[in-house]
């Protein structure tokens, strides 16, 4: 199911949306081999009519499973657009398509979503010690070999963390 948002409903207030669109509605296709969604993007907002246009707010969720671009270690990594906003204008070039009186909210959801996906996945941020080689003048240039063995206990315990919320 799409997310769809009647206009009518506005008239008396705002609205509350929540719940979850399944990848199967979302098309989603990711542009880089590292990341792959995992789980249907939740949502959980408020739309208000303001004269010509819509406000939604609230917040986006989605999972991803992502390879770290340095050592192809797959991890799990969550998209959490807290605080979104999105306005939908009802008139002008950019208004917002209009089935009758029923808007879909999808494809606002799913660009701003999709926008959030990681650009260069990391398993953690100590991942190959780049720059911390660098910083030493052990290896200036870029070293192939990654120092990339006890370090990342740290790194999977601070991934817990962000997980638990
Ligand atoms: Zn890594």
């Amino acid at each position: 199911m799409p997310l769809l948002l009647q206009l009518e409903s506005l008239a008396r207030g705002s609205v509350s949306l929540n719940g979850e669109l399944p990848l199967s509605d979302l098309d989603m296709v990711s542009l880089d081999d590292l990341v792959e969604p995992a789980g249907p993007l939740a949502y959980d907002l408020t739309a208000e009519k303001n004269g010509d246009t819509i406000l939604l707010e609230g917040s986006l969720e989605m999972p991803l499973m992502c390879e770290c671009a340095r050592c192809l270690k797959p991890f799990e990594y969550r998209v959490d657009l807290r605080n979104w906003s999105c306005l939908l204008p009802l008139k002008g070039e950019e208004s917002v398509q209009l089935n009758g009186d029923t808007a879909d909210l999808t494809p606002y959801l799913r660009e701003d979503t999709f926008l959030a996906f990681p650009q260069h996945p990391l398993c953690g941020s100590e991942c190959g010690g780049i720059a911390k080689t660098a910083e030493n003048g052990e290896n200036p240039a870029q070293s192939g070999s990654a120092p990339d063995e006890p370090k990342d206990k740290n790194v999977w315990a601070e991934l817990d963390k962000l997980d638990l919320k």
